[in-house]
């Protein structure tokens, strides 16, 4: 390995750097920093993005698109076709459990605000909300009775009554004079 003498002077050098780090950051009390942060910068950050587009089976649009393979009984996997024909996985949260579970929301424009993940195409959808003629809808769950909002279809966690899909026109800020 070490064919020459300068490797192995470099090798030391790099040790003594090495334990001089650690042995300034068990001065200060901490754990060597030096090693975690190689990690993060390794794996990248999420990144927050907002698409706009559909929700899709994407078992059956690579099949329209690629023929790939789709067994008669398939289990929908759902995900987003942005108008940019970019396809998203969707992480199933309980922050998008509605665009798994209502269909209405399967027949609108939707607006996704979340995170992609690097190296892959997986979105952890935050908010969603719908574009109706030209207009930003806010989408939530509502009870009425006890005027509490929820994030997914399902009994009220108070009077245990259905809550309603409610989609409301964002109001636009008035511009300040
Ligand atoms: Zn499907
Ligand atoms: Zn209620």
């Amino acid at each position: 390995m070490f064919h020459r003498h300068n490797h192995g002077i470099f090798y030391l050098g790099g040790l003594v750097f090495a334990v001089a780090v650690i042995a300034a950051a068990n001065m200060e009390g901490q754990n060597p920093a030096t090693v975690e942060s190689q990690g993060v910068d390794s794996i990248g950050t999420a990144e927050t993005i907002q698409i706009r587009g559909q929700l899709v089976c994407l078992a059956e649009a690579m099949h329209d698109l690629y023929r790939a393979d789709l067994p008669a009984n398939h289990e929908h996997l759902y995900g987003f076709k942005g108008t940019d024909g970019r396809f998203y996985t969707l992480l199933r949260t309980n922050l998008s459990e509605a665009l798994f579970v209502d269909k209405r929301l399967h027949q609108k424009t939707l607006i996704i605000t979340g995170r992609t993940f690097p190296k892959t195409h997986l979105l952890e959808a935050i908010r969603f909300q719908s574009l109706r003629d030209g207009v930003i809808h806010d989408l939530y769950y509502y009870c009425d009775t006890c005027a509490i909002r929820a994030a997914a279809p399902g009994d009220c966690v108070c009077c245990q009554a259905p809550v309603e899909l409610v989609e409301k026109p964002i109001k636009l800020s008035p511009l300040s004079d």
